[in-house]
């Protein structure tokens, strides 16, 4: 067993803030403490509750001697990455200096990517990334993310790579959370299905994505029709990244991809229809294999990330 190394992880999302201490040495998770975001009382309010949950994290791991934070943030930061540079959820999140103020409370060095790669560099190095150079994550939950290793590193460009989720699949599409129509996003992700399932199924209907994939596994034609419409275009999408990454291995993960064999079942056809033959058997298909945990144990890999070459 490799000498443990604690850091302190942080996922501000939308909805949930999670704290945990993360050994980086085997990517267990402990103590994990969740909240739900106080959206509505904007960045201030969320950074309390967040260090309200760190503290309480701690609290339970007096033996660990902890190194830095590593914070996933929900949205896009800045290419240094020491600001939030937006937010779709929360207000007054715009350049928020977050990793400072952390490091300022807690004594410790802060660093911060978003969710999407902090989840990739953790399906990477302990998931069902493991080993591969290269590889595309994409998570499918209540928003669409993703994340891009590239020749064994995370690839950011100018900061801004891999914002997969608003590829333009379907020209005037439905309107996306960016501001434009048609994204992989507006088509694919847990709202986007919610929104067709109670078009589907009537307004009154609160339809979320799951009871939309549980009526389609239930033999509703309905629910079948605005899933094969949400894939297929998750697909088009995927196999336009294929051909520009060349990855080994596409990573799925989030709520949505828990339902392996269906979406499986969605996906392979649309992909072999929408790459060339030459690209046909390249890049492998597989699933999350942390189960929801990749973005802590990746936020906590980022403290380790200038040092490391894994
Ligand atoms: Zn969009």
């Amino acid at each position: 067993m490799p000498a443990p190394r604690y850091v302190l992880a942080l996922d501000f999302g939308g909805t949930k803030l999670a704290a945990a201490v993360v050994n980086v040495a085997t990517g267990d998770v402990l103590s994990p403490v969740r909240t739900a975001t106080p959206a509505a009382a904007g960045a201030a309010a969320c950074l309390d509750a967040m260090a309200a949950a760190a503290r309480e994290s701690l609290r339970r791991q007096p033996a660990a001697a902890v190194a830095g934070i590593g914070i996933s943030f929900g949205g896009p930061v800045s290419r240094d990455r020491r600001t939030v540079l937006r937010s779709m959820h929360v207000a007054a999140w715009d350049g928020f200096d977050l990793p400072a103020r952390l490091s300022a409370t807690f004594g410790l060095p802060a660093f911060m990517d978003n969710d999407g790669n902090a989840a990739a560099l953790g399906e990477w190095r302990f998931g069902a990334g493991r080993g591969a150079r290269d590889m595309l994550y994409v998570q499918v939950s209540t928003g669409v993310g993703a994340g891009i290793i590239a020749d064994g590193r995370v690839y950011r460009g100018g900061g801004l790579a891999a914002e997969f989720g608003h590829l333009t699949v379907l020209p005037d599409g439905p309107e996306c959370t960016c501001g434009k129509r048609g994204c992989v996003e507006s088509l694919a992700s847990g709202w986007a299905i919610a929104r067709d399932g109670r078009a589907a199924f009537g307004d009154a209907a609160a339809m979320d994505a799951e009871q939309v994939v549980a009526a389609a596994a239930a033999g509703d034609g309905r629910g079948q029709a605005i899933l094969d419409r949400a894939f297929t275009h998750l697909a088009l999408g995927i196999a336009n990244a294929i051909i520009l990454l060349d990855p080994e291995v596409v990573v799925l993960g989030g709520g949505l991809a828990r339902a392996e064999a269906a979406l499986r079942r969605e996906i392979e056809p649309a992909l072999a229809r929408f790459l060339p033959p030459i690209f046909k058997d390249r890049a492998r298909l597989a699933f999350s294999r942390l189960g929801g945990a990749e973005t802590l144990v990746g936020a906590a890999l980022l403290v380790e990330e200038p040092i490391l070459s894994f």
